[in-house]
């Protein structure tokens, strides 16, 4: 890999990054599609990165299917499929790790601690060895593209990250590998999500900007589905710091983790106040 990425490079060949942990899906081709239109060279790397794990986290059985991803990237026309052994990335006297203190311990980081540690290490080791101009997230992992952002920012490396949106199931979830752990029930259930996103986005468009209120009417709305088993969180969140204000200034992410049917499931909305003229 590093020695085609030199060559590359050499040749002023801009690299488009789309990492991934496979198990692919539209989200993750809305990624690769914008990383193809906007490079010369795209690489995919698909690596289900233990480290960003916890103990008693989903790492043996988090779907992988590198026959069905390698079809779908080869449609796609992507340059490079980068799928590094374990082993290789973690040897066995690995020892460096890199940590985006404060913003990695909120939100998703107070219930799966070292998960952000575990991200931008494995990033951090991606960008070092593809070498990308640019590399693309998806806003479905809202925390982590801050954590990403502010990590390229404070360690001076000289990558532009690219955020894109969201991609959903018609009804509203969005697309996740972990979806597929969901029996018909589960599945049903986890529209709850998308519907509180939407109607807390709408009482923000019609005026609301009070944080209590706002997170008083997702957390009902989430608790009126049965089959929630738990609320990580449900709230309103600045979308650099990730603080809870007390009312919205001008933008806010809303953003909610619950747990359905064993499964944890995230998802968020950007909204916007309009400003008084
Ligand atoms: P993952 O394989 O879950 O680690 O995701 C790899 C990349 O795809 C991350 O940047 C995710 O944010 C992004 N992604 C995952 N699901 C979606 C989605 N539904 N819409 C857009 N991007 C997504």
């Amino acid at each position: 890999m590093r020695d085609t990425v030199n060559s590359l490079v050499l040749h002023g060949k801009k690299i488009g990054l789309v990492p991934t942990m496979g198990a692919l899906h539209e989200g993750h081709l809305s990624l690769v599609r914008r990383a193809r239109s906007e490079n010369v060279v795209t690489v995919v790397s698909v690596f289900v990165n233990p480290i960003q794990f916890g103990p008693s986290e989903d790492f043996q059985k988090y779907p992988r299917d590198v026959e069905g991803d390698t079809k779908k990237l080869a449609k796609e026309e992507v340059d490079i499929l980068f799928i590094p052994d374990t082993i290789a990335m973690y040897p066995e006297n690995f020892l460096a790790h890199v940590e985006v203190e404060k913003l990695s311990e909120k939100l998703c980081g107070a219930f799966r601690p070292g998960h952000f540690r575990g991200v931008a290490t494995i990033v951090t080791k991606l960008f070092n060895i593809v070498k990308p101009a640019r590399a693309y997230f998806g806003q479905k992992d809202f925390q982590q593209t801050v954590i990403i952002n502010r990590m390229v920012k404070d360690l001076d490396m000289d990558i532009d990250i690219v955020v894109c949106p969201t991609i959903r199931e018609r009804d509203g979830l969005a697309m996740s590998s972990r979806n597929t752990y969901l029996d018909p029930g589960h599945r049903a259930a986890s529209t709850v999500i998308y519907r509180c996103l939407k109607e807390a986005s709408e009482l923000v468009g019609s005026g609301i900007i009070n944080v209590d209120h706002l997170k008083r009417v997702m957390k009902e709305t989430i608790l009126s589905e049965p089959a929630v088993e738990a609320v990580d969180y449900a709230g309103v969140y600045d979308p650099e710091s990730l603080d809870e204000p007390s009312d919205i200034k001008e933008s806010a992410v809303l953003a909610v983790a619950v747990k359905i049917g064993g499964t944890r499931l995230i998802d968020n909305m950007l909204v916007h106040v309009e400003k008084e003229r």
